[in-house]
């Protein structure tokens, strides 16, 4: 099953970037493994995939623990700043960066171990109340107070768009946050990259590749529904 999902994702990956006359080199799926038993992200893992994605810092921990190193960590939930110590050395880039106050407990923590830690803010493109994230009237100020930051590399945006079971309904969030993007890539603060736009899950990756993705993370597309109760 698993085999055959990631063989149909990468074929849309491809005709997705090719509508658009993208290279596919600029996009990285991320496998979104949250639930998922350690076997069923080694088959992931075997098929070639190197970059997953966690949401909850002891999950991420204990699978970062059992899974070959050369694995690319993404944490893309909701970060809590107590729990910042516990994943600062094993994840390769927080997608889920939406306050200063955290933005300054992940200085404090990198500083501590001595390393850059690569993020992206989140931002609350539709202004749902049950988002987390960055509200995009907000993010200019933001970003130039966490650019400061000497132990902390912005790289980019990232937004969840509201679920939907049409995806062209959230092609208009995804090209919000490419031109906010844009936005701030035009003002060439210092300490900032505006290379990475983490959009679209498995519902409407490929309308989010058509709006300019360069990462996309994919969870019940590959790994199939998730239930938490049997967890
Ligand atoms: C769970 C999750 C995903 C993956 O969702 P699917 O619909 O299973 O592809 C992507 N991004 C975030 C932030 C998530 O929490």
């Amino acid at each position: 099953m698993i085999r055959n999902n990631l063989k149909n994702i990468e074929k849309n990956i491809i005709e997705s970037s090719n509508k658009v006359n993208r290279n596919i080199d600029e996009i990285t799926l991320i496998a979104v493994s949250k639930t998922k038993p350690i076997e069923m992200i080694k088959e992931v893992y075997n098929l070639g995939i190197r970059n997953f994605g966690e949401n909850k810092v002891q999950e991420l921990k204990e699978k970062y623990n059992q899974l070959p190193k050369d694995i690319r960590w993404h944490m893309i939930g909701h970060l809590q700043t107590n729990k910042v110590k516990d994943i600062i050395d094993k994840v390769y880039l927080i997608h889920s960066v939406d306050s200063i106050h955290l933005a300054e407990i992940i200085e404090k923590e990198a500083s501590k171990k001595d390393v850059t830690i690569n993020i992206l803010l989140e931002i609350n493109i539709s202004g749902e109340e049950s988002k987390y994230g960055i509200n995009p009237n907000e993010l200019i100020n933001i970003v130039e107070e966490i650019s400061k930051y000497p132990h902390i590399k912005i790289k980019g945006l990232m937004t969840v768009a509201p679920y939907t079971k049409n995806p062209e309904e959230n092609r208009i969030i995804f090209s919000k946050l490419r031109e906010l993007s844009l936005e701030i890539k035009n003002k060439n603060i210092n300490n900032v990259d505006m290379d990475i736009l983490s959009m679209g899950m498995t519902i409407d990756y490929m309308i989010a590749i058509e709006e300019g993705a360069t990462m996309v993370r994919i969870g019940t597309g590959i790994f199939g529904e998730r239930n938490y109760k049997n967890k």
